[in-house]
């Protein structure tokens, strides 16, 4: 295929044909367009942009370029939610076990850690032998008996995403609403589903610093999404604040099955709530989004999901034994400091992005692809805005493989807060739902 012109083209502000567009992801995941042309490509859609149907064409492409996982029929629909990240957002894993207790099979195909932002596979690592990277054949399996699963990608799925995900990395081409959406959907509609939830973030740690870029990478998936034949449906989150009081691979696993035991913080509580209520009404489960809450609450409320979740840690290979034995430690850490507050007042601030930095520094997150990550180290016990505390009152704890990177920690996250004398109320969480 003769790629220049169609580079040249898309350089000129011209629309593509679906059936080029088709042809060059073809040519390029079977290694027959160079990595630089591709990278002109990328860079160009980038400053001109992809019409609907450009993008229709591109997810299309994407998700046909490899394997479409594909399930027996079966009355229990097939739902995912995928959030675009954030710090301490560990919605996915109570929300899988809950949404296969209401009912639904949940193949939720993941990813790692991006930037500062956490990895559901990173988090799900830390657990003794579990196991995230299954063949189709078993997520498809797993599916059908446990009703849930949370693995990888396989290598034969969205292979074209892979390749363009790493060239974008690599070319500053990733803040790009049809390349994202692209990107998101064709690994999605991969998962063959009849509805999908987006945790579309904004904030200080998302990838879409405004609430107004949010909602238009927000709109633009859930046309994309329904257009496709999956229903979808998109919430818009704050994300300048962490979620729940935990940040960390380790703690955040710990803090998810707090939340499975309802015990967990309140926050985390009503995103994974509101997740399963708006698939509860897209599917036709409920009628309504307060007859779909009582009906995840209820769920929720009676320990089937935290059973279905050791079921689900099972099958997947984990040590049981191993997990409730590290689960009864208050930490896995070497050292453990608390960050303290320098006067009595109200939380203004706790800023989700210095948090995720302090983690990555940590050793939490990854500062290059081949980064060995520390399951343990994070941060637990996060005062949130609004709360009062007295001088000298927590504002977080430090979890630390060492005193060193603790005391270089403290005195960055004393900066993540501030403290005001005045009362704070806090911000909304669940600020707009997307519908079409
Ligand atoms: N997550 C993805 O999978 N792809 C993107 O482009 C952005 C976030």
């Amino acid at each position: 295929m003769n790629f220049l012109p169609l580079i040249e083209s898309k350089r000129e502000g011209k629309i593509l044909p679906p059936e080029q567009i088709q042809a060059f992801i073809r040519e390029f995941t079977a290694g027959k367009i160079p990595d630089y042309q591709m990278a002109a490509m990328l860079m160009a859609v980038y400053f001109r942009g992809l019409n609907t149907a450009e993008t229709t064409a591109l997810t299309l492409a994407m998700r046909d370029s490899g394997d479409v996982l594909k399930f027996p029929k079966d009355q229990r629909p097939l739902v995912d939610k995928h959030s675009t990240g954030g710090i301490g957002d560990k919605v996915s894993l109570p929300l899988a076990p809950l949404l296969a207790c209401l009912g639904f099979r949940v193949p939720m195909i993941s990813g790692r850690g991006l930037g500062i932002t956490g990895g559901t596979l990173d988090k799900l690592d830390s657990i003794p032998g579990f196991q995230t990277l299954l063949p189709a054949k078993k997520i498809i399996a797993q599916v059908q008996k446990v009703g849930c699963v949370i693995c990888g990608q396989t290598d034969t799925m969205v292979p074209a995403d892979k390749k363009i995900y790493a060239l974008r990395d690599a070319s500053g081409t990733v803040p790009s609403i049809p390349l994202i959406v692209a990107s998101i959907l064709s690994k999605k509609l991969a998962e063959n589903l009849d509805a999908l939830i987006l945790d579309v973030k904004f904030g200080r740690a998302a990838f879409m610093p405004t609430q107004a870029e949010a909602k238009k990478l927000a709109q633009a998936m859930v046309a994309l999404g329904n257009q496709c034949g999956t229903n979808t449906r998109a919430i818009l989150t704050d994300m300048n604040t962490p979620l729940g009081r935990a940040a960390g691979n380790w703690l955040e696993v710990k803090e998810s099955v707090e939340c499975l035991e309802n015990k967990g913080p309140n926050d985390l509580r009503e995103l994974v709530i509101d997740c399963a209520a708006h698939l509860l009404v897209q599917t036709g489960k409920s009628k309504s989004r307060a007859a779909a809450r009582a009906l995840a609450e209820n769920c929720l409320h009676s320990g089937a999901p935290r059973q279905k979740w050791d079921e689900m840690l099972v099958a997947q290979g984990a040590d049981l034994k191993a997990f409730k034995q590290k689960l009864s430690l208050d930490s896995t850490a070497k050292v453990v400091v608390e960050v303290k507050s320098p006067k009595a007042g109200y939380v203004s601030k706790c800023d989700a992005r210095n948090i995720g930095e302090v983690i990555r520094d940590l050793g939490g997150g990854r500062l290059t692809k081949e980064s060995k990550i520390n399951y343990d180290v994070g941060v637990n016990q996060i005062a949130k805005p609004g709360e009062r505390l007295e001088k000298s009152g927590v504002l977080c704890r430090v979890h630390a493989a060492n005193a060193a990177t603790a005391n270089a920690a403290v005195s960055r996250l004393q900066m993540a807060f501030s403290i005001s004398a005045k009362r704070v109320t806090s911000a909304t969480l669940i600020v707009e739902t997307i519908s079409r």
